[in-house]
């Protein structure tokens, strides 16, 4: 096949049968290459979709990986202030270790132990069980 000068040269004269070929063969080989150039492109443009497609994918789990990170840091700050509070209401109270309850330290109230083991503060009642209080929650006399 002739270099596209050749062609060129061969076109702007008037060309007889065997150049009649070359040209045809020179287009035909032409266009080879513009299909080998396509099938080229055809697989950039989808390695790049590919490309972009996995991208989006990483975005996406970085995305849903920031949302369960949040997640975590809000329980925890939640924990924490929970954690504070109770500290709070904690200092509120003196352990009564002879009758194993808490007692306000301002009211001089009962408290139940076990309730405040979860974090409650129930007012223990006058006993009518064994002891000489009852929690209504737990139902244990003290
Ligand atoms: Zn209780």
């Amino acid at each position: 096949m002739g270099s596209i000068g050749d062609i060129y040269k061969i076109v702007q004269t008037a060309f007889n049968q065997t150049q009649a070929i070359e040209v045809q063969a020179f287009i035909f080989d032409l266009q080879t290459k513009i299909n080998e150039l396509q099938a080229q492109t055809s697989d950039l443009k989808e390695q790049n979709l590919n490309a972009k497609s996995d991208l989006q994918e990483k975005i996406f789990q970085y995305q849903q990986q920031i949302v369960e990170l949040q997640k975590i840091i809000d329980q925890q700050k939640r924990e924490i202030a929970d954690a504070l509070d109770w500290k709070k209401t904690k200092s509120e109270y003196n352990f009564d270790d002879r009758l194993g309850i808490w007692i306000h330290k301002t009211t001089s109230k009962p408290f139940c132990p076990k309730c405040f083991d979860r974090k409650a503060e129930t007012p223990l009642r006058g006993s009518n069980h064994n002891g000489i209080y009852y929690c209504p929650v737990c139902n244990l006399g003290f």
